[in-house]
């Protein structure tokens, strides 16, 4: 079988109880149904801990607290019951984040997730090109969802490459080429999403009416305002729960057409400083297109997975800058934490998924379904 392999991927080693912004905290954890048998069978104090800390509404049994941090995390910032009991005994998803290895049949591919932020600094400190690695291997992994239609399949590994092409970087492109750049992204995205759900007419030329990148100050604030940012943050990542406050403090008492010239201002100021930012996001956005784009294979959201990366990117950008405006530096780290932090609050996030969505939205059926199923 063909394994395609991004070529960080051996280079990664958890930085554990150093790791300024550690995937212990600030979701749900949530544990798999091997893994639950196991905790309902352990005997002792421990297996009464343990089961204490699941908590289960209508979907998977998690660890969390009220405020988000997993309750079995040390102080040291390590996980007990794998400082106790051993790797075997966590849930599987904390056994293998940040490694993301999906089979799809003819071939499989494995990423490492940028929500981990010693990833994200792999990914901007990089000397390389990072690209995926083919080699041939045996993989003992179940099939990535339901779908067997192969010739979709090499259709969206050709999309992708072409997606792909459009954002790699060269000295001649700044963050503003990035508005034309998505505007070619949707269009590879549209093509595929009528050519496959057999839709003849997306009136896609309504949908390219808005600036995909910067986007407007207003949008971003709303986007913010809604979901990107909460009260809880400060429980979890106080350096993000700063940039929120600071950003709420530049941009919150502004009109939007005062805070666009604010940003747009602070934005210059920050890439003439630290003019190696662009390649940064230009980078972070290709990686994230080649680790992604082909989920489309099992739910056909063809535009989704475009509209998701126009979303993190903003809003990777304009909390860089107002770190900028606030430290007067933007580190590597800064960077990495700024990734990580915008990857656990924004991808997927439907809410603010829905207010970029409603901008483009037509009407279209399945045009932005998370479980769109070919006619
Ligand atoms: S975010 Fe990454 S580096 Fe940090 S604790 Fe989690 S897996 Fe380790």
């Amino acid at each position: 079988m063909e394994i395609r392999k991004t070529s960080i991927y051996d280079n990664f080693t958890c930085t554990a109880g150093k790791c300024p912004e550690n995937c212990c905290r600030g979701w749900r954890v949530h544990i798999d149904a091997d893994t639950v048998q196991k905790y309902l069978k352990m005997k002792g104090p421990d297996g009464f801990i343990i089961r204490a800390c699941m908590h289960t509404d209508d979907t998977m049994p998690y660890f969390s607290g009220k405020s988000i941090v997993c309750p079995l995390m040390t102080m040291k910032g390590l996980c007990s019951i794998q400082k106790k009991h051993g790797e075997d005994l966590m849930p599987e998803i904390c056994r293998r984040f940040p490694r993301d290895i999906r089979n799809y049949g003819p071939f499989a591919e494995m990423h490492l997730d940028p929500a981990c932020t010693r990833v994200s600094e792999m990914l901007i400190s990089s000397q390389n090109d990072i690209t995926l690695v083919s080699s041939n291997g045996v993989l003992d992994l179940p099939l990535y969802g339901n779908n067997d239609d192969r010739d979709f399949l090499m259709d969206l590994d050709r999309s992708r490459s072409s997606l792909l092409s459009l954002f790699e970087y060269d000295n001649s492109k700044t963050v503003y080429s990035l508005d034309g750049i998505f505007t070619e992204a949707m269009n590879i995205a549209f093509d595929d999403h009528e050519r496959v759900l057999g839709i003849k007419e997306s009136h896609r030329e309504r949908e390219s009416g808005i600036k995909n990148f910067p986007l407007p100050a207003g949008l971003l604030n709303k986007m913010t305002a809604d979901s990107f940012y909460k009260d809880k943050i400060l429980l979890y990542s106080p350096f993000f729960y700063r940039l929120f406050r600071a950003y709420f403090r530049y941009f919150g008492n502004l009109n939007p057409a005062s805070a666009d010239r604010r940003y747009r201002n602070a934005l210059d100021r920050m890439l003439a400083e630290y003019p190696e930012t662009t390649e940064h996001i230009f980078r972070y956005i290709r990686y994230s297109l080649e680790r992604e784009y082909l989920t489309t294979y099992e739910d056909y959201s063809f535009i989704k997975r475009i509209l998701d990366n126009i979303i993190c990117a903003n809003m990777v950008l304009m909390m860089m800058t107002v770190c900028h405006m606030k430290y007067r530096r933007l580190t590597v780290t800064d960077e990495a934490r700024i990734i990580s932090m915008t990857e656990r609050r924004a991808r997927h996030n439907d809410s603010i998924l829905k207010t970029l969505s409603d901008m483009y939205r037509n009407g279209t059926p399945g045009f932005f379904s998370t479980d769109m199923r070919r006619p």
